[in-house]
């Protein structure tokens, strides 16, 4: 027993020692980040609000554009908009989504939302700047992708960026610092059941 302790000692004090030294190597980042999260599983807005949750804990100031579903009442809206002295929530126009039917308007909405997004961004007001399923804009084609990139390149440089969506482009996947793929492994839709308030939305 003794003698598997001290192995378990010997070993945990080498790996703490190589984890010391991996860390002296990395340098602590001196511009905010750009991290993309898209993928065709679940938690890519999650993963986003988790985020921001974990900012505000660290009394940062955050902005969420949110691209889609702007109509619908969901779980995060609700929550974030009770604490508005923190977080400064926007919803594209009308909410973008199949219901509309109309790509004109969501073209208008999509360039309103992108102009409150590049203000956020460069306004050097919020340390960390959200939106929301941009990338399902940007598939759409409501939105040219040089324009994003360049609006995304000239955030202010304290200003942490998280964009969301299936079907990142490659150009934006190219420009980000951190690029997650969610994958599926299973999801209970395909099992017919329907999206549940409070885990979906
Ligand atoms: P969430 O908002 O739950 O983090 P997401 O942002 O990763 O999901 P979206 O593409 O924005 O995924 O889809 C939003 C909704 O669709 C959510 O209700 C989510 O549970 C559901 N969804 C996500 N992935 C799948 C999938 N592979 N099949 C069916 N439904 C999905
Ligand atoms: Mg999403």
């Amino acid at each position: 027993m003794t003698d598997q302790n001290e192995e378990h000692r010997v070993a945990m004090a080498k790996q703490q020692q190589k984890q010391r030294e991996i860390i002296k190597s990395k340098k602590k980042s001196n511009k905010g980040l750009l991290l993309v999260n898209t993928g065709d599983g679940k938690g890519k807005s999650t993963a986003g609000f988790g985020t921001v949750l974990r900012a505000l804990g660290c009394e940062w100031k955050v902005g969420i554009v949110l691209y889609v579903k702007g109509k619908w009442k969901t779980g995060e809206r609700e929550f974030f908009n009770r604490f508005s002295d923190l977080v400064d929530l926007r919803v594209m126009g009308e909410g973008f989504t199949w219901d509309t039917q109309d790509r004109e308007q969501d073209i208008r909405a999509a360039r309103k939302a992108w102009a409150v997004s590049c203000d956020m961004m460069q306004s050097g007001k919020y340390q960390l700047v959200l939106l929301d399923e941009l990338n399902i804009v940007l598939r759409s084609g409501y939105l040219p992708l040089e324009e994003v990139l360049e609006g995304l390149a000239a955030r202010h440089v304290d200003t942490h960026v998280i964009v969301t969506g299936r079907n990142a482009p490659d150009g934006l996947m190219e420009a980000a610092d951190m690029v997650t793929e969610m994958k599926k492994i299973k999801h209970p839709f395909d099992a017919g059941i329907k999206a549940i308030q409070g885990i979906d939305f």
